[in-house]
């Protein structure tokens, strides 16, 4: 499946604002790393993540979540926040605040839900910056760590400033990640009523624990009649019930590469960026030499 295919917009009006350069971006992006490799992972693990967000995705979708002791990794727009869209209402920061403290992870989707392809690489930088201080100031203590591209669409130039900048970018690519995982290129499943059935399910999961492959999915809004591009109650139920009978952890994104870090002995380009930061602060307050 094609990220047109699931795009909250119709996919040829957007098409029509990615140039030829920007397309080639998006596809290269796919298939270049710009970073290291995850290494082989140890064990399975899911992750149930939701972009944008709406309210039911804080409200049902995190109850859920908390239900069957999972976390989730909720993406967030600054400039989306506590919009009504045709499809649902965005969560409000008091919403998000919430499940921040109930430690499901809050992650980055630009600032101003931007085609990212479309951005050069100082835009991009420039809004995904604004969009970390914009939550750092609303929701005290909260640092975003790791993002999704908007509508699943990826450039070169985004990626490497990503692999300065966050932890991991998730795609909207469906499929298993292991072996060598772009972590710059998360594949991600559509948590939609219309796109998942209890036999891709079983299909995903048995396939991660056999090849201890990480099953990512993305959806939106969480409720009896979702829109196209969220789920019902009971798929997500169907979904956290299908790992737990695995025995296979359902982990914010930011605890799976964690795990993955662990095992690589590596570590998220902010906490580096922080510790190199505090290591200076010490330095300095010693005395100590400076950094040019
Ligand atoms: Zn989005």
């Amino acid at each position: 499946m094609t990220p047109d295919a699931l795009l909250d917009r119709d996919a040829t009006e957007l098409k029509a604002r990615l140039s030829l350069r920007a397309r080639l971006s998006h596809r290269l992006s796919r298939h270049v790393p710009t970073a290291p490799a995850l290494p082989h992972l140890h064990g399975p693990m899911v992750s149930i993540t939701f972009d944008d967000v709406p309210d039911t995705a804080c409200s049902t979708g995190a109850a859920l979540l908390d239900a069957h002791g999972a976390k989730g990794t909720f993406y967030v727009s600054r400039t989306l926040l506590g919009t009504a869209t045709e499809h649902w209402r965005v969560a409000g920061v008091e919403a998000l605040a919430d499940i921040h403290r109930r430690g499901h992870e809050i992650g980055c989707h630009t600032h101003d839900h931007s085609l990212v392809p479309t951005l050069d690489a100082g835009d991009f930088a420039a809004d995904i910056g604004r969009n970390r201080d914009a939550f750092a100031a609303l929701v005290p203590g909260l640092t975003l760590e790791n993002f999704a591209f908007p509508y699943g669409y990826a450039s070169l130039a985004a990626k490497r400033v990503l692999s300065r900048t966050y932890g991991s970018g998730r795609s909207i690519v469906p499929g298993l990640n292991t072996g060598r995982i772009d972590r710059y290129f998360l594949r991600a499943n559509p948590l939609f009523d219309r796109c998942l059935d209890a036999g891709l399910l079983a299909r995903l999961m048995d396939e991660a624990v056999a090849r201890n492959g990480w099953v990512v999915f993305f959806g939106h809004d969480v409720a009896e009649g979702a829109s196209p591009y969220g789920c019902s109650p009971g798929l997500l139920e169907a979904t956290l019930s299908a790992a737990g009978r695995r025995g296979i952890p359902v982990v914010s994104i930011a605890e799976g590469m964690a795990r993955a870090r662990g095992i690589a002995g590596e570590r998220c380009p902010i906490e580096e960026a922080s510790r190199q930061s505090s290591e200076t602060s010490v330095r300095l307050a010693e005395g100590g030499p400076r950094d040019p």
